[in-house]
């Protein structure tokens, strides 16, 4: 498996990869031949799986997807990282993804953009574009990604792979570089949701090491994957069906959801009256904490530092100028922008606010059905060039997949389709499964039965 998964990643030309290490693979996979031998095997043992270049590794560099980190080598494995090696899974290698996770279209990373398999002039979505490309082009069963504001959902749905974001603090944070800590989660991707519960298996539970983590029993999802959903409620929020929506990709939504009524659900019409308010709560919150965590790349600590300067000060300033990207200098201007004295009350005071009242909507909602369904994302996959020198137009992207990010619920994506967009190729489209918090289980499920 390992040498089939290597080989096909040798062949392509996506960029998906960030780092391949055939040695390095292929030790692992004798070991996990030897396990499996002895009889000392986990169900995942010898499957290979490929980690998005922000899970650090002690085995291969680790970038974030940024100059400042170009020949970083973590002295430690992610949590992540060792629950999997723990269960015998092989890694391929690490995943292209944007400057610290920053983009919805995988154009930020200084590794360059990532190929859409399905069409090569398309972007393949972001942050964990690496990840779902290398999913859909088949140079790897599994892959980790994460999910800030819609990194795992978004490029799942560009690639047409499913992907989970769990609830928050589910996922150990512990060796995933940060951006956003309030909002970041890791979660699996793959084909199908049945994948994907046998990953989620692997990668939950409480880890010490994450201040965030729950405390909570563990949970077998593939166990849970059988369950008839007559009767099951699914809303569908007006609001995610509004004028912004394209007409190919409402289209494939409106199918699957008429898909899952003849598999016994009802829909019911639902409201989340913030929805729009979750693009600037979102802009606001992410880049204040980026702006905080970003700051430990000072040239001393970490990663890249200037070749000459004058003082101390210079060397912040040269070390950060080159080793940052536009898009996280950005962040991190707005974020020390809406942080500082004078403006931290409007903004990001106000911004705390608006997410509160953003995750309350879900609750009054969740009283009404089970499950939300709509779409992932307002279009299919934009072409590569599009939207690089537009930031606000990224960002308008994410509007469907922010607000569940803000309240720390589980949402998925599943495969349901294909549009045109505007250039009349086949660009899958993806259906956005939301849940209360902790129904993962429910989601997959709901999703399994589908597929
Ligand atoms: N597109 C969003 C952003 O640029 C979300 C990214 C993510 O989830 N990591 O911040």
């Amino acid at each position: 498996l390992a040498t089939h998964y290597l080989n096909r990643i040798e062949a392509s030309n996506l960029n998906a990869f960030t780092h391949v290490d055939r040695g390095l693979t292929l030790a692992q996979a004798n070991a996990a031949d030897q396990a499996l031998a002895a009889g000392n095997a986990t169900a995942l043992t010898g499957i290979p799986i490929a980690h998005k270049d922000i899970f650090v590794t002690r085995d291969w560099r680790s970038t974030a997807g940024s100059r400042m980190l170009e020949n970083y080598v973590s002295p430690f494995d992610a949590t992540v990282v060792t629950l999997f090696k723990q269960a015998g899974m092989v890694t391929l290698g690490k995943l292209n993804c944007d400057e610290f996770a920053m983009g919805s279209g995988n154009e930020n990373s200084y590794f360059g953009a990532v190929k859409n398999p399905w069409d090569t002039s398309a972007v393949p979505g972001g942050s964990s574009g690496g990840s779902a490309a290398a999913i859909a082009a088949r140079l790897t069963p599994a892959a980790t990604g994460t999910d800030t504001g819609g990194s795992i959902r978004q490029p799942a749905a560009f690639c047409g792979v499913t992907g989970i974001k769990p609830t928050y603090g589910s996922v150990s944070r512990y060796g995933m570089i940060a951006f956003a800590s309030s909002l970041d989660q890791g979660g699996p991707m793959a084909q199908t949701a049945e994948d994907c519960s046998w990953l989620l298996n692997a990668m939950t539970g409480f880890d010490e090491k994450d201040s965030t983590s729950v405390q909570r029993d563990k949970e077998d999802f593939s166990r849970q994957l059988n369950q008839d959903i007559k009767g099951l409620r699914i809303g569908v929020p007006r609001e995610f069906f509004g004028a912004g929506l394209a007409s190919d990709v409402e289209q494939a939504v409106r199918t699957a959801l008429a898909e899952y009524e003849k598999l016994g659900a009802t829909l019911v019409d639902i409201s989340l009256p913030k929805t729009e308010l979750s693009i600037p709560v979102y802009y606001i919150i992410a880049p204040a904490e980026a702006s905080s965590n970003l700051s430990r790349f000072d040239g001393v600590r970490y990663g890249h530092r200037a070749a000459d300067y004058k003082d101390l000060n210079d060397m912040y300033r040269k070390t950060r100028t080159e080793g940052f990207g536009d898009e996280v200098k950005r962040r991190i201007l707005t974020g020390a922008y809406v942080l500082s004295h004078g403006y931290y009350d409007a903004y990001y005071l106000q911004a705390q606010k608006i997410r509160r009242l953003i995750a309350q909507d879900f609750q009054a909602a969740f009283a009404q059905c089970d499950v939300i369904m709509g779409p992932v994302a307002p279009t299919v996959a934009w072409d590569l060039g599009d939207k690089s020198d537009d930031p606000v137009a990224n960002y308008l992207a994410d509007i469907f997949t922010l607000s569940t990010s803000l309240a720390g619920l589980p949402g998925m994506s599943i495969p349901c389709g294909f549009g045109q967009g505007e250039k009349n190729s086949k660009r899958p489209v993806g259906l956005q499964i939301i849940g209360n918090y902790f129904a993962e289980a429910k989601l997959l499920n709901v999703a399994h039965q589908y597929q």
